[in-house]
């Protein structure tokens, strides 16, 4: 049994059962899957989580999936790195990186993922699809292997050449649309009336889908000694991640797994070519505009991000900003965090970095609170960003007098004392 007590307009409030819907009839909302919350808090507690799979399913009393057998290829339990040296550069005080770099295909994306395929396994759906930026068709294309489900995966034709390979190596169908992400939103929006048994993770399996990204703030939570931190800082694509993150440590004070009640301040990160909802934060409006993405970071390149809306409002009723920075900066973002704390991430990754150094530099992230930067893919799935901004410091032949030679011109090391003569 689970826990789910219906889905709910979140427009209207009209209330749904627990199915394949995704938006309200009657007035085109997006559904939230509601739960009763008082079970759960008769039910769960810190130790019970605290004894489960290391992994999301954990918090599985949390997920509206808690009572079938999981599509699982360990998403979730990433680890919490405390980074004195990137504080020290920004001018903060607690800084800590969650590190969904080392997800499974190494993106946060195994989380919604992992849950949403549970849903449409249980839902009764054979074939999973999506229409992704990237990092999500490696999920999908990776638990559906895991499931022995069919998949069929839409991208942008011009993604980064890592993410191709690692949709298509796990033997689904990979369909390269000649167009923006946004392009291919709308076609599989067209496709899920064609395709009624095809689970399209992020259009019809979406309401179940989003509530993957709670559990972020679950396992912030939980390495923190069962205690929310004063401010986050989430990168925004389609808007959804962000606003789950603040559900996430909601649902935990509500279902009493929280000694204080939380307080976090929830700051958004986008990419300056691609910043439709930081653009609404600083004009003050409640219009979120359409834009045409140029950016280096393309896992948050989307122009019409539909939960915008919902995540511009998190950020403001919670205190926190929302900022976008250029594609020199979000490189600068991803040079100094592996620099720094040793952890190579993506391109989104070096946007919530340079975001939250442009946050901190403005005094809005401030150095007396306690700050969880969500550094959300690994760096291998996008080194052509790097290209030709970091690379080898010598190229020298196999001999140690062209090694004595670079050395005397200057390779800049920090101590020239031998070993053997230091003794
Ligand atoms: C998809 C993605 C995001 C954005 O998540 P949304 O829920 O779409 O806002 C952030 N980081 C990475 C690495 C992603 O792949
Ligand atoms: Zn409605």
């Amino acid at each position: 049994m689970d826990f789910v007590s219906g889905l709910c307009c979140r427009e209207c409030g009209r209330t749904y059962p627990v199915e394949a819907l995704h938006v309200c009839d009657f007035c085109f909302g997006p559904l939230e899957v509601t739960y009763d919350y008082e079970r759960i808090a008769a039910t769960t507690s810190r130790q019970r989580i605290e004894s489960g799979p290391r992994s999301i399913w954990r918090y599985a009393d949390l997920l509206p999936v808690a009572d079938a057998a999981p599509v699982d290829l360990g998403a979730g339990f990433t680890p919490l790195v405390r980074a004195d040296r990137l504080a020290a550069e920004l001018g903060l005080g607690e800084l800590w990186i969650k590190d969904d770099t080392a997800n499974p295909t190494g993106s946060f994306k195994d989380r919604v993922v992992s849950v949403a395929l549970t849903k449409a396994r249980q839902l009764g759906f054979k074939i999973a699809a999506c229409a992704s930026t990237g990092n999500l068709a490696n999920s999908v294309a990776a638990h559906a292997a895991r499931a022995g489900m069919d998949s069929v995966v839409l991208i942008p034709h011009d993604l980064e050449r890592a993410k191709i390979t690692m949709t298509a190596v796990y033997g689904g169908r990979v369909v390269a649309v000649e167009g923006s992400y946004d392009d291919v939103n709308r076609l599989c929006a067209e496709l899920t009336s064609e395709q009624p048994d095809w689970a399209f993770v992020n259009v019809n399996i979406r309401t179940y889908y989003s509530e993957g990204s709670k559990t972020l703030a679950f396992e912030v939570a939980e390495q923190l000694g069962w205690e929310a931190p004063d401010h986050v800082v989430v990168p925004i694509g389609s808007g959804s991640q962000l606003t789950k993150v603040a559900k996430g440590f909601a649902e935990l004070a509500r279902v009493g797994l929280l000694d204080r009640p939380p307080n976090v301040r929830v700051s958004g990160a986008q990419a300056e070519g691609c910043a439709p909802v930081a653009t609404a934060f600083a004009e003050g409006t409640d219009v979120i505009r359409p834009v045409k993405p140029d950016t280096v970071a393309k896992s948050l390149a989307i122009g019409n991000p539909a939960d915008g809306w919902y995540a511009l409002d998190t950020v403001r009723s919670s205190g926190g900003a929302c900022a976008a920075v250029n594609d020199e900066e979000i490189l600068e973002g991803i040079r100094l965090l592996a620099r720094t704390e040793g952890i190579f991430a993506e391109t989104a990754g070096g946007v919530t970095i340079a975001t939250l150094a442009k946050l901190a530099a403005a005094g809005v992230v401030r150095p007396d609170e306690r700050v969880v930067a969500m550094v959300t893919g690994h760096g291998l799935k996008t080194v052509e960003a790097l290209a030709g901004s970091v690379g080898p410091t010598v190229t020298i032949a196999p001999t140690l007098a062209a090694f004595n030679e670079a050395l005397e011109s200057g390779i800049d090391l920090p101590s020239t004392a031998s070993p053997r003569s230091a003794a």
